[in-house]
């Protein structure tokens, strides 16, 4: 179920694989996007069960409707579960302890982001787009709006550098903007580095990175299937959160 599990000062960092759910094939068995036409049900089922392993009610997890931007969407102390209709942004950042934060990823990167002694935790979704307009270093104000000083960031799987083939003028006109992301195919013709970009994007702020990037085809993609979602969480856990019982 997770390909990284790491309690990091009090917050939960996890990036999802593709392995123990409920979907058939040719979706990943824990497929947790309705959009490529998996059966609804079953992604419920994989919501449920992460969940689960989270301490936390489905509702719990909170999830953004991804449209490759740059909106961040910041959930309140005194707002309802679940978060109806879902907010169209493609990052969240919250203060608090009872929720658990979860953007979805095929081959853009997961960036999820924490100031464990402010409890401030965030998490991104950044493909090549959201490299450019920068989701991660609008992220990353949102959570010091919120108090956040020191930051830490996990890196999570994505479509690497040496896979990630674009055309040329795509490369230059990314590189023109984040210079780190420039890179090239294993076969040697143009590619993008997402997680370079950010890498820059976040040393440029300040942000700390832990870097647990490997390539998706690994993690989310099996020989012959269609590309199934990767949903990493970041989580104040219940039963580590000062002045909460666990469920
Ligand atoms: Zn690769």
């Amino acid at each position: 179920m997770f390909g990284y599990d790491e309690v990091l000062q009090d917050v939960r960092f996890a990036f999802t694989d593709r392995f123990g759910g409920a979907s058939k094939a040719p979706y990943g068995e824990l497929n947790l996007g309705s959009a490529l036409g998996d059966d609804g049900e079953a992604v419920v089922e994989n919501f449920r069960m992460i969940a689960s392993e989270f301490g936390v009610q489905p509702d719990g997890i909170v999830r953004v409707s991804q449209v490759h931007g740059r909106d961040v969407h910041v959930l309140k102390p005194g707002d309802q579960l679940p978060v109806r209709p879902m907010p169209t942004a493609d990052a969240l950042v919250t203060t608090r302890p009872d929720v658990v934060l979860c953007v979805r990823a095929a081959d853009c990167l997961p960036v999820l982001l924490a100031d464990p002694a402010q409890g401030v935790i965030g998490a991104a979704h950044s493909g090549r787009k959201g490299l450019y307009v920068g989701v991660v270093p609008a992220t990353v104000e949102a959570m010091r709006e919120l108090g956040a000083s020191r930051i830490t960031a996990v890196l999570g799987p994505y479509a690497c550098g040496n896979c990630y083939e674009v055309p040329e003028d795509m490369r230059a006109e990314v590189a023109e903007r984040v210079p780190a992301s420039y890179a090239e195919t294993s076969w040697g013709t143009p590619s993008i580095d997402v997680a370079a970009g950010v890498r820059a994007q976040l040393g440029e702020l300040g942000v700390e990175v832990i870097d647990a990037t490997s390539c998706t085809p690994a993690w989310s993609w099996g020989p012959g299937s269609r590309p199934s979602l990767v949903a990493p969480v970041a989580s104040l856990p219940p039963l580590l959160s000062p002045g909460r019982e666990a469920p």
